[in-house]
C-alpha cells in the first residue's frame, strides 16, 4: 500500500526516519512550514528555513525515493512578534508560487491574540489570491471554539471550504469541520492530540469522505510512521482497504493537488534512489560512505554494532 503524509516535519528528523518511511510505503509528504521550538528574531531565519524547505530537504526526501512538497506560511505563535510579522508577510507572496508549494500553511491560532487573528486573516487573503489551499493548524487549548472561530474567519474572507484542511482535529471537532464542508485532517501523536485506536473509530462513525491523517512528526516525541501503523491499524480493525486509502492517500493528495504543484505522476513515474545526486555542490553521503542505488537498506545499526 501506498501512504502520504501530509503534514510531518522533516527538517527535524533523521536519515533513518526517511529509510523506516520509504521501507513502510510512504511515497509523498507535505512539510508546512511552523516554528522551530524557539523564537527567530530575524527575518533572515525565516527565509534561510524557507529556502530549506523548498531545497535542501527536499533534495534530501528525493535520497530516500520520497516526493517531498511544503506549505509555507507565518505560524500563529510567530504572529505575535508584530515588528518581525510585518516583514515575513513581505517576504511570504515570494516564496508561495515557488515549485513544489502546495498551500499557505500551518497558519491559525495559537493563543487567540489580535495579533494572531491579524496576520491568520492576511493570509487567508494571500492563499486566495494566489488560489491555493490553507492548511490551518488549530489551537491546543480551547480548540472547539477556536476551531469554530478558523472556520467561520476562512468563510467571511471568501474561502472555498474545498480549498481548507483543518488540522488537528479531533472527536470533539470533527463533526463541526465536515459539516460545513472543509477536510478534516487528525494528527496521531503519541500521548497528546490523538492516539490511532481513536481514529480507527472515527473511520468507523464518519466514513472517509474529506479525512485525512497525519503524522505531524517534528522535533518532540512523535512518530513518522503513524500514517502506516494507524492504515495497518485500520486494516486489522475491519475498515475497508478503500476507506483506508482515502484518509491514509488519496484524500491528501485531492485537497492539496489543487494547487497544481501535486500529482501522482511525480512519484509513480519517478521511484530511482540514487544518493550519488548532489545539490548546491552537497551530497548526503559524507566523506567515504558509499551512494544507495535502487533500493533503501534500513540503517545498519539495525544488524550489527560494529560502525565501519
Ligand atoms: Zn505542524
Amino acid at each position: 500500500m501506498r501512504f502520504i503524509d501530509p503534514h510531518i516535519h522533516m527538517t527535524s528528523r533523521t536519515t533513518d526516519d526517511y529509510a523506516a518511511m520509504q521501507k513502510a510505503g510512504i511515497v509523498a509528504i507535505i512539510e508546512p512550514a511552523f516554528w522551530l521550538g524557539q523564537p527567530r528574531t530575524e527575518l533572515g531565519s525565516f527565509k534561510d528555513y524557507y529556502s530549506s524547505l523548498i531545497g535542501w530537504e527536499r533534495f534530501r526526501a528525493s535520497q530516500f525515493g520520497i516526493k517531498h512538497y511544503c506549505t509555507i506560511g507565518l505560524n500563529s505563535k510567530e504572529a505575535n512578534n508584530e515588528a518581525l510579522a510585518e516583514e515575513v508577510m513581505e517576504l511570504l507572496p515570494l516564496f508561495i508560487c515557488k515549485e513544489g508549494v502546495v498551500g499557505v500553511g500551518e497558519i491559525g491560532y495559537d493563543d487567540q491574540t489580535a495579533a494572531e487573528d491579524k496576520y491568520y486573516r492576511l493570509q487567508l487573503d494571500l492563499a486566495k489570491e494566489a488560489n491555493l489551499p490553507v492548511q490551518i493548524h488549530t489551537p491546543h487549548r480551547d480548540k472547539k471554539a477556536g476551531t469554530i472561530r478558523s472556520m467561520e474567519v476562512a468563510l467571511e474572507h471568501k474561502l472555498n471550504p474545498h480549498m481548507v484542511i483543518v488540522d488537528h482535529n479531533n472527536e470533539e471537532t470533527v463533526r463541526d469541520v465536515l459539516e460545513r464542508g472543509f477536510w478534516a485532517a487528525f494528527t496521531i501523536y503519541p500521548n497528546t492530540k490523538m492516539g490511532n485506536e481513536r481514529m480507527v473509530e472515527i473511520v468507523k462513525q464518519y466514513g472517509s469522505e474529506r479525512i485525512i491523517v497525519n503524522s505531524a512528526a517534528d522535533w518532540g516525541i512523535s512518530d513518522p510512521l503513524a500514517v502506516p501503523k494507524t492504515a495497518s491499524l485500520m486494516l486489522e480493525q475491519g475498515i475497508s482497504i478503500d476507506d483506508i486509502h482515502k484518509v491514509c492517500y488519496q484524500n491528501a493528495l485531492d485537497s492539496f493537488g489543487q494547487s497544481g504543484q501535486m500529482k501522482e505522476s511525480d512519484w509513480m513515474d519517478n521511484t530511482s534512489i540514487d544518493q550519488s545526486q548532489k545539490l548546491f555542490n552537497n551530497s548526503i553521503l559524507r566523506g567515504g560512505q558509499l551512494p544507495t542505488i535502487g533500493e533503501i537498506r534500513t540503517n545498519p545499526i539495525f544488524d550489527s554494532n560494529i560502525i565501519r
